[in-house]
């Protein structure tokens, strides 16, 4: 990033270090920027040490992006002991350091969302017959109480039904299981430290001593949890800067508090609250579009945000059959425009609202072989049920690939532990073969014996099987006998949160299927036509995790509107703009369209010169074709600046009469009636 030269209201923000600061302000109007150039202030001019200093953003990459931005202006040498991290990080940081006294050892485990799941099953079974969506409705409260600071006692006391008092009770009973495992969950890496601050003053004096500034970003996100971590780490003194905008705060559903912009203000009587009023992200007319948008959202704060960029070109709505259309249709737009405007491959983001709309997208991109990356969430490679098939396929084709043996071994579970896997794992390396391998060895039996053995040969020979009818048979249908035979649609079912989550997971690993499928076509010529298959998804599953590290990559970035806050783009795709999708059927049914408005705000405010909006006219979901309808935002927006083009040639005659019409007449007569 070159230095940009700071307005005088950033300037002012950056300055200002004797009472704690709020910086308000719109999307695009330098608030990061700000925050980068007051890690350089405080060091360069008020003699902080890089060490005393610590940011939080709200995502690890955003945290990667910041460190590196102060490297470049600082020198990298500077900046060690600088900490930038998300909340999570820092907590996790505390945690570490402090672990004596919080009372866990060192090698505390860190439960993910599956292991919760699991011990919730554990402990419901002893009083309740839970089903999995109950489980997690159990652990979503609970995790609304350690956002909101309640500790199982508070939440038993306050219950207001039964229902709450069982979910209150369960928490107790989770809070000490986790203590027993030696392990925290994720709203522990926040709740905890808050906690150990409060009642340890010693502890806390010595982190106001660690950290002397705190600053952090994306503010309006916080919840209260985090809001509290924030004043027991600044202390009276106050000695931080956040900086947010309330009209892109879309974490509600974690415990986000816009709230707690207003709040700062009681808290802290001497806070100074900055506003920037430029914009130097977008052109006028995606900022006049989202500002136009969001006036229809109420406002804890008065804001106002222009630009002296150029008008830009119209954005564009792009309207489309099916949502493959949609997909081949942005993809086609990319390759060409390239081309035409020379541009690269990462000046586009295509965004989206869930994701599982990333599918299509992401497969229509592998067949025109554009490189891409998804940023935030996951990838249809890193989806466990992916990389699960993945592995058996990988193991068909090379027996000695061990680690995807160890993946799948027991998966679905067949009675093969991790001892037995490591018996096994260190005769195979002894005898210097493959796992695979080891499993026909004779010698095998002096180190495994019973179930463990018999469990690990009667995988070996269902491999072994499967892959010998591969050599004979049509490969599909040898794949879905083995799917079939292993049992892998029933296991998704006991491992997803819901039914419903079982049913993507599967139609996940059918879309991995159909791929196979085309890439056996299309290397019809090959000497191996299905390992050749798989060793080219392979190396596309391998370009997803390296490009991890190399952040220059020149590829279009995939992400869902939450992962794209913070981030700015030249070119932004932003997919299914349809009731239902954006806003979201839940948001509707909850009537929390405000939330979603903003979501479509931060999507909106990416896009530095040009934005295209797609609208798909069905959609598939759940296994059916459904009709959708262009979203209220699109009528919300200035129409002066849409340009609405319909996919005229996907269209039969009638179709085009019916068409014929404006579409916004026929979305307000929807919305009225
Ligand atoms: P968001 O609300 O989306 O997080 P933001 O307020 O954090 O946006 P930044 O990402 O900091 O905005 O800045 C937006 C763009 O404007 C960046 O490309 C940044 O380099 C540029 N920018 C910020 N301040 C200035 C300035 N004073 N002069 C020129 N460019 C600037
Ligand atoms: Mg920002």
């Amino acid at each position: 990033m070159s230095v940009v030269r700071l307005n005088e209201q950033q300037s002012m923000a950056v300055k200002q270090t004797s009472s704690p600061l709020l910086v308000l302000a719109g999307a695009g109007s330098g608030k990061t920027a700000v925050i980068t150039q007051k890690i350089v202030h405080l060091i360069t001019r008020c003699g902080y040490q890089p060490n005393q200093i610590a940011a939080v953003t709200f995502t690890n990459k955003a945290a990667k992006e910041m460190k590196a931005r102060v490297g470049k202006l600082l020198g990298d040498s500077s900046v060690k002991g600088l900490i930038v991290s998300t909340f999570h990080n820092l907590g996790l940081n505390i945690i570490r350091r402090e672990h004596r006294t919080i009372g866990i050892r060192q090698n505390f485990t860190i439960f993910d969302d599956q292991d919760s799941l699991a011990l919730m099953r554990e402990l419901c079974k002893k009083d309740v017959d839970a089903d999995k969506s109950e489980l997690i409705e159990i652990l979503n409260r609970i995790s609304a109480w350690k956002n909101d600071l309640k500790l199982p006692d508070q939440a038993i006391a306050q219950a207001k039904d039964n229902d709450e008092l069982l979910a209150a009770k369960l928490y107790e009973a989770y809070t000490r299981s986790l203590k027993a495992y030696n392990a925290v969950d994720f709203d522990d890496l926040i709740l905890v430290p808050t906690l150990l601050f409060q009642q340890n003053e010693t502890i806390r004096e010595k982190w106001h001593h660690r950290i002397r500034y705190l600053l952090v970003d994306e503010y309006q996100d916080t919840n209260t949890s985090q809001y509290e971590l924030v004043k027991l780490l600044t202390g009276k003194l106050g000695n931080f800067t956040v900086v947010g905008d309330d009209d892109q705060s879309i974490y509600s559903w974690r415990g986000a508090q816009p709230k707690n912009l207003e709040l700062l203000q009681k808290d802290f009587p001497n806070l100074k609250v900055v506003k920037l009023e430029q914009n130097y992200r977008s052109c006028g007319r995606i900022l006049k579009s989202a500002n136009v948008l969001i006036a229809n959202n109420p406002h804890l704060f008065d804001k106002k945000l222009w630009s002296d960029k150029n008008y830009g070109e119209p954005i564009r709505v792009l309207s489309v059959k099916e949502d493959n259309d949609e997909a081949e249709r942005v993809v086609n737009e990319i390759l060409s425009r390239r081309i035409k405007q020379n541009l690269k491959y990462r000046d586009f983001a295509i965004l989206y609202r869930g994701n599982h709309q990333s599918r299509l997208i992401e497969r229509a991109l592998v067949i025109k072989q554009v490189p891409y990356k998804v940023s935030g969430s996951t990838s249809f490679f890193a989806r466990a049920e992916i990389k699960d098939i993945m592995a058996y396929l990988k193991l068909l084709i090379n027996p000695d690939d061990d680690n995807a043996f160890i993946r799948i071994a027991n998966v679905p579970r067949r009675e093969i532990g991790a001892t037995t896997l490591e018996k096994l794992g260190s005769y195979a390396n002894q005898r210097g073969i493959g796992m695979f391998a080891a499993i026909f060895e004779l010698g095998l039996e002096e180190h495994l014996t019973g179930k463990g053995l018999s469990a690990v040969r009667r995988f070996g020979q269902l491999i072994v099987k499967a892959s010998d009818n591969l050599k004979r048979g049509d490969t599909l249908a040898v794949l879905n006998e083995l799917l079939a035979y292993i049992g892998y649609h029933g296991y998704l079912f006991e491992t997803s949160s819901s039914p419903k989550a079982a049913e993507y997971r599967w139609s996940n690993v059918a879309e991995l299927l159909k791929w196979i499928e085309k890439g056996i076509e299309d290397n019809a010529q090959a000497e191996d036509p299905f390992a050749t298959t798989v060793t080219k998804i392979c190396l596309r599953e391998m370009l997803d995790r390296n490009s991890e590290e190399e952040s220059e990559q020149n590829e279009v970035q995939l992400m869902t509107l939450h992962a794209s806050k913070g981030l700015e783009f030249p070119h932004v795709y932003l997919l299914g703009m349809e009731e239902e999708l954006l806003p979201h059927k839940s948001s509707i049914e909850e009537d929390n369209i405000e939330e979603e408005r903003r979501l479509a705000y931060v999507g909106i405010t990416r896009a530095k010169e040009t934005l295209s909006i797609m609208v798909a006219k069905q959609r598939q979901r759940y296994g059916e074709m459904i009709n959708s309808v262009p979203s209220r935002f699109l009528e919300e927006m200035p129409q002066e600046d849409l340009d609405w083009e319909e996919d005229r040639q996907q269209l039969s005659d009638d179709e085009k009469r019916e068409r014929g019409k404006n579409n916004l007449a026929n979305l307000r007569k929807m919305l009225s009636s």
